[in-house]
């Protein structure tokens, strides 16, 4: 067969997305995402994936939800075909395994005989891992032995239907049944009739693996009408067998304190990835709500005076207030043609242990990381430096943000320094903050609040109209007593306050306190 027009010849991957946490696609699903041209995804695959597609990739919605579809299964077919024969790389993005009930060995057998090269990337199937997320183990020693996965998309009524449900309804331990939300009742009534006792544990698993997942459980005789009670809609696993009751103990959030708990993260866009990865490393959603923007403000007399004074091996420290103060600086003097050897004859100082990393992330290391971080514990720390290193009667350039406070700066200048302030950026609300994530906070569907400096709170709090009371029921987790008195002045009660200031002290302040939480609630029980 030949390649398309520039004789290149494409390729097909036909790529598993998991249960419904992005996290859960393989590392192969992702490889072959970040090097397609085309990607031809359901409505069940995690949309936050199209994220690691390249930003000129062509993008197909190909719809499949329940009664909804975009294209059909041909003109899916004829898609594939087309970008493969064209010579394009082009990604089928399917929920949970490519080959479970998704149609992909049709899609497959279709390349294959147009002659398309085509690779299957397998995913976890909806089946077992949307089940696990759900609290559910498909087999457990001495409850069950055996599983089957099964469509409940026929009428169970009708003669001529591929499932068997009277001969399946004793025949294994553990039935799973996907797309069957619609045909509980009728379902439910075929296995009972085929031998399944009516006590036996049932349950549904809706929206599994997502921020929304939500679990109904009943025995096999009541599960239909507690699921309509319940109000469980699509898509929904069915899970059938004496498993089911194991999910009051092996629930996610009883396994973990922040599992399932939606916890909001209102530091900058390129602080916050950190802190969100640590929170879903143990089953947390994190909301992004970036409550401040760096914008870049520089005073061009200012830089241009620091430079000189920089060329002139004039300044004795250089002080660093954040990792922002870090990244503007260094981006500033980038743009001007400079670079760090700029910096070679001054002393660093770095505010925090974040700022010294953002320091060696450019390459330079701290000469000095106050243990006491806030303005009073710099000046101190800087004026009791041996005199070679001394401020007093010392150039000393320290660049900020717009509008900082004055303390550090006053204070070095009691103490005989001479301080250039240089203004870089200012740390304001965004202009356009994301309204999927607002909408949540105003909804009230927030279980965790962080704040990790006094301005997130009060940018927070302007972003919603200044009122915070949306969060009244949230746990909040600040860093520092500076922040949490901050975020008290505005009406909230803090829960947790970190004295270690990195994102692992916090998460790790934020787990222990909902942990004995938990263990207190349950023995209450
Ligand atoms: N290939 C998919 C299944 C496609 S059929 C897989 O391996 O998981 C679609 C059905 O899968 C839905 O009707 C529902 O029953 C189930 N399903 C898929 N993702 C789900 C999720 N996140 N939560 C609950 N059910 C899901």
């Amino acid at each position: 067969m030949s390649g398309g027009q520039d004789g290149r010849l494409g390729h097909a991957w036909l790529v598993g997305a998991g249960p419904g946490d992005p996290g859960l696609i393989t590392v192969a699903g992702v490889e072959a995402l970040r090097r397609a041209e085309v990607v031809l995804y359901d409505r069940l695959a995690p949309h936050e994936l199209l994220d690691e597609a390249p930003r000129e990739a062509m993008l197909i919605d190909v719809g499949k939800a329940a009664g909804d579809h975009t294209m059909t299964q041909e003109e899916i077919n004829a898609a594939l075909v087309e970008h493969g024969l064209a010579g394009r790389r082009v990604v089928r993005l399917k929920g949970g395994d490519p080959y479970v009930f998704g149609r992909g060995g049709e899609e497959a057998v279709a390349l294959a005989t147009a002659g398309v090269p085509c690779t299957v990337v397998p995913g976890i199937t909806s089946a077992i891992g949307g089940l696990a997320r759900g609290g559910i183990p498909v087999t457990h020693r001495g409850l069950a032995s055996s599983f089957a996965v099964i469509t409940g998309h026929e009428d169970p009524t009708k003669p001529e239907a591929a499932v068997h449900w009277e001969r399946l309804a004793t025949a294994v331990d553990t039935l799973v049944i996907l797309m069957g939300v619609g045909r509980l009742d009728g379902i439910a009534q075929a296995l009972i009739e085929g031998g399944r006792p009516a006590e036996t544990p049932a349950a549904l698993v809706q929206d599994a693996a997502t921020p929304g997942q939500r679990v109904a459980t009943a025995s096999l005789g009541r599960i239909a009408e507690v699921a309509r009670e319940a109000g469980i809609r699509a898509p929904a696993l069915f899970v059938v067998g004496d498993v089911a009751g194991l999910q009051s103990i092996l629930a996610p959030a009883r396994l973990a304190p922040l599992a399932g708990k939606q916890v909001l993260i209102t530091r900058t866009r390129t602080q916050a990835s950190a802190l969100a990865d640590l929170l879903r490393a143990e089953g947390a959603h994190p909301v992004l709500l970036p409550a401040i923007e760096v914008e870049r403000r520089v005073d061009d007399r200012d830089l241009a005076k620091a430079v000189h004074h920089l060329d002139l091996r004039e300044y004795r420290w250089v002080v660093f207030t954040s990792a922002n103060a870090v990244d503007a600086f260094l981006d500033v003097l980038l743009d001007r043609g400079e670079d760090v050897r700029l910096l070679g004859g001054a002393n660093l100082c770095a505010i925090g242990d974040a700022t010294a990393r953002a320091l060696r992330a450019r390459g330079l290391r701290a000469d000095m990381v106050p243990a006491d971080a806030d303005g009073e514990g710099v000046v101190d720390a800087l004026r009791r430096q041996p005199h070679d290193l001394a401020v007093t009667g010392a150039r000393v350039l320290l660049p900020r943000a717009e509008g900082a406070r004055d303390v550090l700066p006053q204070g070095l200048r009691e103490v005989g320094a001479t301080v250039d302030e240089l203004t870089l950026y200012l740390a304001a609300p965004p202009a356009e903050p994301p309204a999927g994530a607002l909408d949540l906070v105003r909804s009230g569907g927030i279980d965790v609040a962080t704040f990790t400096s006094s301005s997130t709170v009060t940018n927070l709090a302007g972003l919603l109209g200044g009122d915070l009371s949306p969060l009244r029921d949230a746990v909040i987790a600040c860093i520092g007593p500076v922040v949490a008195k901050t975020a008290e002045e505005h009406g909230l009660r803090v829960d947790v306050v970190a004295e270690d200031r990195s994102m692992a002290g916090l998460v790790e302040a934020l787990r222990r306190y909902l942990h004995s939480r938990q263990t207190t609630s349950e023995e209450a029980r």
